[in-house]
Formats: C-alpha cells, structure tokens, sequence
C-alpha cells in the first residue's frame, strides 16, 4: 500500500506575511491527516519556511535545481544549498520549466541525478500538451522523458523519488484529466518502469501524483483511482482551506 502525498507548487507566488498566514494554518489542519504533505514555495522563502515548520510534519522542497555543482552560474541554485536548507523534495522538469526555460528532457534528466546524488527526492514532472493529446501521442511523450532520466539514472533511482503526471493542457486551465483519463496514464508510467530490468518492485512502491487543477472538489475521485498517489496542486495550494481539503482527499 502506498502513502499518498500532497505537495503545493507555490509556484512565483507569496509574500513573508501571506507565508506566514498560510502555513500556521496549515499546520493547524494538518494534524489528523495521515498523507506526506509538502510545500515548494519559492527559493527565497525556504529559509521561512523551514523555521515555521519546525516540529511539523509538513515537508518542504523547491520548485528547480541547477544541474551545475557550484560556481560561476550567475541566478542559480545548487542541490547543496538545498540540502542545506534541509529541503526534503525538489520538482524537476515542470511543463513550466521545460516551456519558458526550453529545459530539454535531456537537462532534466541532469538535474534528477544532481538532486538525487545530493540527498534530495526529486519529483520528476512529465506529461504531454494537449496538440500532443489530441494526436495520440501521450504515451510516446511520457515514455520519452522517462527514458531520458532511467537511461542516466537506472529504473532503481525511481525508489527515492516521485513521479508527477501533469498534462499541459490541465495546468492553470481549470480543465482536469478526467479521473480515468490520468489513471491511465498513471498505469501507463507504472507499466514502463516494471518493464525495465529489474523494475517491478520499483514500479509498485514509486508514487505517482497527478497534477491539473486539482481542486477541492475533484480530488476525492482523482485520488480513488489505484495508481493515483496524490497530487501535485499549483493555484489550490495557496489557499490553505482548499489545500487542506485535498490533504483530507488523500487520507
Ligand atoms: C502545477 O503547477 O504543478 C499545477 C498542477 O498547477 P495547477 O494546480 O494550478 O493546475
């Protein structure tokens, strides 16, 4: 039986004040929640993240990792300085990342390994654009950036880390994936990693979340289907209510 996880992707959002608000809120509850919580805010609040969640079993993470070690990368940030802010998870290869920033499948795979070798849970973000979709090609985009990281990382990497499925077309559109529509791709992931030497036991144990618009009200039946692990949730984590009730979701 897997633990259900939910994590926020604050994404560029927040404030010291509006952080503050919503995590003492959060932290007040979360208590009879049995699932992995965590937020990802932006860099500059880990460091205020981490004092307020002290003592809580709220994880937290960040949002993107340099896939460099340390040096002269002017506005970049190393899996090191995470560790040091004791960061539990880092996203790797949000829609939004390998969109605006043209990170290719290839750098993430980098960044998954850098994060991985450095102590981090990498939650590795995959999933196809609705042209994509409406193609047929679903399946041939999520297994090709899954390739890109087994083919550096080895399918025996998945057991300290997360998979997302994030469609692009569900991400701050208000449109979700259907609960069978995701279930199917989730059962599609899990598939491909049993079918890796040695991949079965990973492909049972591996977490594997679906983001999309998940809202209050659609994540008790997103989270019911068997290969739906929880959820990655953008817009609905900064309102400490709704996050909470899709905490409540994956109980
Ligand atoms: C995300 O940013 O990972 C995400 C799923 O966003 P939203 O929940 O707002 O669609």
């Amino acid at each position: 039986m897997r633990q259900k996880l939910v994590a926020g992707n604050w994404k560029m959002n927040g404030s010291i004040k509006a952080n503050q608000q919503l995590l003492e809120s959060l932290k007040q509850g979360i208590t009879d929640i049995r699932a992995d919580i965590a937020v990802c805010p932006p860099f500059p609040y880990l460091q205020q993240v981490q004092a307020l969640l002290q003592g809580s079993h709220i994880r937290y993470g960040a949002q993107n990792v340099s896939h460099e070690a340390d040096g002269a990368f002017t506005g970049e940030v190393s899996a090191a300085m995470l560790v040091d802010l004791a960061c539990t998870y880092v996203l790797v290869g949000h829609s939004e990342r390998r969109a605006l920033y043209a990170e290719t499948d290839e750098r993430v795979a980098e960044k998954f390994v850098v994060a991985q070798k450095a102590g981090l849970i990498p939650v590795l973000c995959v999933g196809e654009s609705l042209h994509e979709r409406e193609t047929g090609e679903t399946e041939k985009i999520v297994k090709r950036q899954l390739d890109a990281v087994l083919t550096v990382a080895g399918v025996d990497a998945f057991r300290r880390a997360v998979i997302a499925y994030e469609p692009v077309w569900a991400i701050g559109t208000g449109k979700t994936a259907s609960p069978e529509q995701a279930q199917a791709v989730h059962a599609f992931i899990r598939q491909h990693l049993a079918s890796q030497t040695a991949g079965a036991s990973v492909a049972q144990t591996v977490q594997i979340l679906y983001g999309g618009s998940v809202k209050a009200n659609n994540a008790t039946e997103l989270f019911a289907m068997p290969d739906i692990d929880g959820g990655l949730i953008g817009g609905a984590s900064l309102k400490a209510d709704e996050f909470l009730a899709i905490c409540q979701a994956a109980h």
